[in-house]
């Protein structure tokens, strides 16, 4: 494959542009070739998206809604094309991939349901003969930029409430996961969404994601990705005073408290841990276990682990794919080496799996360490990848002061059935999202959005559509 920006509803060639390469983590063989796009390939479709902005607006917001949902159904239609093409860029098995278009699909639908929800306010006594109200409007142009590990849905958490309340995007994928997206634009617009209402502009974050950071007629940066890229998009922002919702980093804790259903905790945080091969902001990476039954939960979770079936994305029963990167597998080597140097056993997995298939991807073992020290780097950093560390606790005020003692504040978990301690670690954790007695599943009816290092602003809920909107006072005197 080698492609193009998608500008103003047609493929746009950047003449002379430098060449990426993409490469299928599974096996290391070449996916295709994108332009770096740069400077030239951001101001053109900002301009496009500029130029289709006012029309857009003008557009009834059920309208909006209306095309929405046709895009997701016809998103839909092509998933038997964008799976495969989704595995061969980003390396998740072909199960995932179809579960990641379908939860695309319904973000989608979900907006495009909200489209008739897009409204003010009005105060009828204001003064004397005076009334006023609240219009809602829409920003401009939105720059979205998105991470490689689930590229469509964070994608549709930022088009499904910017198109409906009537903002243009510029959409700018992560250089190595570029393909599905491109596609996914034409098939918006071969869908009807109009010409310039979504841009695909491809190339690296220090280039092309830095121009969109700093265009000047980018009135918001929606950004999902790493806390550190985050901050250095927020303060880049600041020079134009755009709006900024950032979804980063997270190192999620899992409380499991002494009289919780043990078994079904194990699974919520092996499933919550190795899915996408644990490159998840909300995966399970840390879990506290009451001291009486911690060595049973390590050991229950070591079990699952070692009963995946590793493998390239494609082939028939694969459960955990290789990681994204080589520098990704790496960072996952090093932080397991430290975790063991502070005194953490190796309780399944260990290193990188032996056989042909495995030489060629970056594969790694699902592994399960056990009480490494709490200033190690798997407590302290974020893990990205299929390392699971796990740690006894002395009851529910321990368990909370470990889970708060992280930088990051994304997501959380408890599994007791005291409903009192339920609710007393809900309100505690310094995390956007407390999971009880459930799996770690992303809600569209909720908001979402990670504290502290973990981000600003939501995503999700109806509570989206108000950072893709500003409020304007109207004052009537009659
Ligand atoms: P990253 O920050 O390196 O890259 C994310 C995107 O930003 C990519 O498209 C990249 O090209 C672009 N980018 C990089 N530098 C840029 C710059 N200077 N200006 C503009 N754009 C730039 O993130 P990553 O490491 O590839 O992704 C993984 C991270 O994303 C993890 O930390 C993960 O937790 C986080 N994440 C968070 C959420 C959430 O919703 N909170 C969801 C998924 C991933």
């Amino acid at each position: 494959m080698v492609t193009h920006a998608f500008i103003n509803g047609a493929a746009h060639p950047i003449e002379g542009a430098d060449e990426l390469e993409v490469r299928d983590p599974g096996d290391g063989s070449l996916v295709g070739t994108i332009p770096e796009a740069g400077t030239r390939g951001i101001d053109a479709a900002v301009e496009a998206a500029r130029a289709a902005f006012p029309a857009w607006w003008a557009t009834p917001a059920g309208e909006r809604g209306k095309l929405v949902a046709k895009v997701a159904d016809a998103i839909e239609a092509a998933t038997d094309e964008l799976a495969p093409m989704l595995t061969a860029e980003q390396g998740k098995p072909l199960r995932e991939s179809r579960l990641e278009l379908h939860r695309c699909v319904e973000t989608l639908r979900h907006y495009a349901g909200l489209s008739l929800n897009i409204r003010g306010t009005s105060v009828s006594d204001l003064d004397t003969g005076t009334r006023g109200m609240t219009l809602s409007r829409p920003l401009g142009v939105v720059g979205a930029i998105v991470p490689w590990n689930f590229p469509t849905t964070l994608l549709a958490n930022k088009l499904g409430p910017a198109f409906v309340t009537g903002n243009t995007v510029v959409a700018k994928p992560d250089e190595t996961t570029p393909f599905v997206t491109l596609r996914l634009a034409e098939i918006a617009h071969a869908a009807g969404l109009p010409a310039g209402v979504f841009n695909v502009v491809p190339g690296s974050g220090e280039v092309t994601g830095q121009a969109l950071a700093s265009h000047p007629d980018v009135r918001k940066i929606a950004f999902t990705g790493s806390t550190p890229v985050g901050k250095h998009i927020m303060r880049t922002a600041a020079d134009h005073l755009k709006r900024v919702t950032l979804e980063l980093g997270g190192s999620d804790p899992l409380i499991i408290l002494d009289d919780a259903d043990v078994d079904a905790a194990i699974s919520a945080a092996s499933m919550g841990r190795f899915f996408n091969c644990g490159q998840a902001c909300l995966a399970i990476k840390r879990v506290y276990a009451d001291a009486s039954i911690a060595e049973q939960v390590a050991q229950g979770i070591a079990e699952k682990a070692g009963r995946l079936t590793l493998g390239h994305g494609t082939t028939k029963g694969t459960q955990l794919g290789p990681l994204h990167s080589q520098e990704g597998r790496a960072t996952i080597a090093k932080q397991l080496e430290d975790a063991v140097a502070s005194g953490g056993e190796v309780l399944a997995g260990g290193g990188v799996p032996e056989g042909e298939v495995y030489d060629r991807g970056w594969f790694h073992e699902p592994t399960v360490v056990w009480n490494p020290s709490h200033d190690s780097a798997v407590s302290v950093d974020e893990t990205f990848g299929p390392l699971l560390p796990v740690w006894p606790v002395d009851g529910l005020d321990d368990a909370i002061a470990r889970a708060n003692a992280s930088p990051f504040g994304l997501g959380s978990s408890v599994w007791t059935n005291d409903l009192g301690r339920a609710m007393a670690a809900a309100e505690r954790i310094d995390a956007g999202y407390t999971w009880v007695n459930s799996r770690t599943k992303v809600y569209d009816e909720l908001p979402f959005g990670g504290l502290k290092e973990s981000g600003y602003g939501k995503e999700h809920g109806e509570e989206a559509l108000r950072y893709y909107t500003e409020v304007k006072s109207v004052v009537f005197r009659s």
